[in-house]
């Protein structure tokens, strides 16, 4: 089989094709082009076998000098796992001041990513 992907590991984007072989659930990447390094070739197999993707968002604030705080998973989490840990993201709040870094939610839904701050935030006094 063959099919063409966008490779996200690194701003280049890379346009990959890819020949894969599927056997008993498990998938044979036998070939890939269009690559400029070998994590092309790793994002290829992951993608086929268990595609990944990372999350940055933001959080209410309350009393602080932005309503809004960034955030972001340390670790990509199964892709369709991403609305359920969007909806775990909605429902947090902090109150300012809070610090990049601050971790969230530890582990959230038990997939072993943590949701970090990723800005500060100084309280209105
Ligand atoms: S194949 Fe390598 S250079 Fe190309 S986007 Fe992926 S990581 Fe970046």
């Amino acid at each position: 089989m063959r099919r063409t992907f966008t490779c996200i590991v690194c701003p280049n984007g890379c346009e990959i094709t890819a020949d894969y072989e599927e056997r008993g659930g498990a998938v044979d990447v036998t070939a890939v082009s269009g690559n400029l390094c070998p994590r092309g070739k790793e994002y290829v197999a992951q993608e086929l076998t268990d595609p990944r993707r990372t999350i940055a968002s933001s959080v209410k604030v309350e009393s602080g000098e932005f309503p809004l705080a960034s955030v972001r998973l340390t670790a990509p989490i199964p892709k369709n796992r991403i609305f359920d840990a969007m909806e775990e993201i909605k429902k947090c709040s902090v109150k300012a001041p809070v610090k990049s870094g601050t971790v969230l939610i530890h582990d959230i839904l038990g997939l072993g990513s943590d949701l970090i701050i990723t800005k500060d935030v100084e309280a209105v006094i």
